[in-house]
């Protein structure tokens, strides 16, 4: 292979800046500060209640969104409903009380047992064994008719997300097998009773089977770290246990995802998407501030974002990519990535013919000269990244503290872990400081407080970023060595 002589690598290196120039300059015309930040006071205004996903106004924000992707000529997808995906929800309540008796111990909801799901119920019930309430546990016993009693989580798999996660089908086990409850008994180390059940305690939103009306059988914890209880009832296998349940039930809840295309010029690469990513959602009205406010508007968190994607419709309708890009605007991410974690498995196109997901999502800025990026140093996009955002003025920082978890903790990682490489756009950030801390998650957080020509560059520097990847010549992929990189080879096919 021969050098490239030095004149060579200037007319190269003069040429990458050119491009850059006149992307920046088209989205210079494009993006104008009065537009964009009119969506942005809109989602963020006092109006909207801080978007929570659990109250009406959430729907006015995706509606807005919706009617901005179509005006601005981005499309919807022929499996979608218009521009929505719907996605059935489950709000769980806390019972209003909830007591089991076992011989001599009572239990207490919020005591030493926590309900965890279900409705009311009353009476005088058989309970019966079966070691981690696993399918294969279930296997030859009879269930009709009586409680089922297991053990929290199965072998290696004792953190909160994994136990949740395999207690909710151990539930669905149960009831297909004629159970008329579930228990858990507690017994792990790991994770402090109080603490978990102090979070679980309260109302929340988990992703349904289907849009019919819930119903499932009664599902709890018991506190039993000892053992002692399970030992109790192994060797007294006629003990009945004496339940009394007022509960509130289950509602469904209908979410909604907000979801558009621009297709892309190239005959072959339109193929493949980009999928730029952003929640609407935020934490709705709460706890009082020492100003009197109780509004969570999420300016920072994340309609700036959202404003990222509505811009995007309007950029990339009018210059589209060689690939197609994918405008995804996901709601209940504040409670728990939900709309994503909902794509994630129900996707509308397919997998692995999104090959990118920029994702953008932000819990507030001490810096305004750089852009953090959480998950910099993972894919072979990054000198296109850092490319965008050094034509704004800005220098382009990874993750500054790892030690929090960021990448796996904002709706990227369901893509991440599904192999798609997911990095996350953020307002520049140098560590989670007190600056940082004033706004994040506090009614503070207002279009006003914000340095509103840095919000711009960002946008840009986003939008340029977007087109940059969807024009690159070979698909991005993980470095080698990174955790997804595995998930990311079987998806791919490579
Ligand atoms: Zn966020």
């Amino acid at each position: 292979m021969k050098k490239p002589t030095s004149s060579l690598l200037l007319i190269f290196i003069t040429s990458i800046s050119f491009f850059t120039n006149a992307q920046g300059q088209t989205i210079d015309q494009v993006i104008k500060p009065k537009e964009s930040l009119a969506h942005f006071r809109f989602l963020a205004s006092d109006e909207l209640k801080g978007r929570d996903a659990l109250r009406s106004e959430i729907d006015i924000a995706a509606k807005y969104i919706a009617n901005q992707f179509w005006k601005y000529g981005a499309k919807e997808l022929s499996n979608a409903n218009g521009y929505f995906q719907p996605i059935p929800f489950r709000l769980s309540q806390p019972p209003q009380s909830a007591l089991i008796q076992l011989d001599t111990s009572l239990l207490k909801h919020g005591d030493n047992l926590l309900m965890m799901d279900g409705g009311s119920l009353k009476g005088k019930f058989e309970l019966k064994i079966a070691g981690y309430g696993l399918e294969e546990n279930l296997k030859n016993i009879d269930l009709n008719g009586k409680i089922l009693v297991t053990r929290v989580g199965a072998p290696g798999k004792t953190n909160p997300a994994e136990i949740l996660e395999l207690g909710r089908k151990k539930q669905q086990w149960a009831k297909g097998k004629g159970a008329i409850g579930l228990i858990e008994m507690y017994h792990l180390p790991n994770t402090p009773w109080g603490l978990l059940t102090n979070y679980l305690n309260k109302p929340r939103l988990t992703i349904a089977e289907s849009f019919d009306q819930p119903s499932s059988i009664p599902y709890f914890w018991v506190k039993d770290l000892d053992g002692k209880l399970m030992h109790f009832i192994d060797q007294n296998k006629s003990v009945k246990a004496k339940i009394s349940i007022e509960s509130k039930g289950n509602q469904l809840i209908k979410g909604r995802n907000v979801i558009a295309k621009i297709e892309g010029t190239d005959a072959q690469l339109k193929n493949e998407f980009v999928m730029l990513s952003a929640h609407f959602d935020h934490l709705g009205v709460g706890r009082v501030d020492a100003e009197g406010d109780s509004i969570y508007n999420g300016a920072r968190d994340n309609a700036v974002g959202t404003v990222a994607l509505i811009n995007a419709a309007q950029y990339f309708a009018q210059n589209p990519p060689k690939r197609s890009v994918l405008l995804c605007a996901w709601t209940a991410e504040e409670k728990g990535l939900l709309g994503s974690a909902y794509f994630a498995e129900n996707p509308l196109i397919p997998l692995d013919q999104i090959i990118y997901n920029l994702n953008i999502d932000n819990g507030g800025y001490n810096n305004t000269e750089i852009i953090t990026v959480v998950g910099l140093g993972r894919s072979t996009a990054d000198p296109l990244i850092k490319e965008a955002i050094n034509h704004y003025g800005l220098k382009t920082i990874p993750d500054p503290s790892p030690e929090q978890g960021l990448y796996d903790r904002s709706d990227n990682v369901n893509f991440a872990k599904k192999g798609i490489p997911a990095p996350t756009f953020s307002l520049g950030f140098t560590a989670f400081d007190e600056e940082i801390m004033k706004y994040y998650h506090q009614p503070a957080d207002e279009v006003d407080s914000m340095d509103l020509e840095y919000v711009m560059k960002y946008w840009k520097s986003y939008l340029l970023t977007a087109q940059k990847i969807a024009n690159m010549k070979e698909q991005p992929f993980w470095l080698p060595g990174d955790k997804y990189e595995a998930a990311g080879k079987s998806l791919y096919g490579y």
